[in-house]
């Protein structure tokens, strides 16, 4: 049984106080009244892991990092290794989101390095991937995506791709309060299980989990995770409100 996961990507929003508060609220409804059988994650800015890592009940509220470096370590100013995440406690690290590749032009030799080092320190990727809108104008929305995979995650071997959690986020749906429908989001989730039981096999597919992301909200979450590959959802803007945030976690 693939697990459903709920992660929350806060983006670069929240000073510490604020993001720890956050945490807190979220803390207390998912312990109270959260669905059990969903894994809940929270994406806070690198300054905010250890704090948040510090109050949220572990068996319950996961911690990710947005990004991580492409290095192990040494001379590379500004950037915050996989190592040092997990010092923090963060157990995730979302890799290859739309905004990193867009602006901080993150391809995908950049994401295979992130890939193996954060499986190398036994942390778990949510590797993002997501056609821009003109592409999906012109319905060239699968091949772009199994371009996106055969260039990264599906280098792996099996036994590394079955601890990836899969995101795919179109990027016409991010912050745009446009939603893919239902049927798109399915259809292309669908695609994507398809093509890791031809890379690798049915067992391993039926496995992995698939997020949705893009404008996901109290509501519309029903709906999308109603849908036989919808395993949960990448959420952005509505994970900064600790209650729409519980209302997408119990939406199954
Ligand atoms: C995201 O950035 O991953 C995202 C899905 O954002 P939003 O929910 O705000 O569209």
């Amino acid at each position: 049984m693939r697990k459903k996961i709920v992660a929350g990507n806060w983006k670069c929003n929240t000073t510490i106080s604020e993001g720890v508060e956050l945490a807190k609220q979220v803390n207390i409804l998912v312990t109270e009244r959260g669905a059990k059988d969903v894994v809940v994650v929270l994406g806070t800015p690198f300054t905010h892991l250890a704090s948040v890592c510090a109050i949220v009940d572990p068996d319950r509220v996961c911690v990710a990092a947005q990004n991580c470096a492409a290095e192990p370590k040494g001379a590379f100013t500004g950037e915050v290794s996989v190592s040092m995440i997990q010092s923090t406690g963060a157990t995730y690290v979302i890799i290859g989101h739309s905004e990193r590749r867009e602006y901080y032009l993150e391809t995908s030799e950049i994401l295979n390095k992130k890939v193996a080092l954060t499986l190398a320190q036994g942390l778990t990727p949510i590797y993002c991937c997501g056609e821009a809108l003109a592409i999906r104008e012109a319905g060239t929305e699968n091949n772009f995506v199994k371009k996106q995979l055969e260039e990264t995650i599906f280098n792996l071997p099996a036994e590394d791709f079955k601890k990836i959690v899969i995101a795919y986020e179109p990027i016409w749906a991010i912050g745009t309060g446009r939603t893919a429908s239902s049927q798109q989001a399915q259809d292309m989730l669908a695609f994507i299980r398809q093509l890791i039981a031809k890379k690798y096999d049915q067992t391993i597919a039926a496995a992995c989990s698939i997020l949705y992301g893009g404008s996901c909200s109290p509501a519309n979450a029903k709906e999308l995770f109603s849908q036989a590959d919808i395993d949960g959802g990448l959420i952005g803007g509505a994970s900064l409100k600790a209650e729409d945030f519980l209302a997408i976690i119990n939406a199954y």
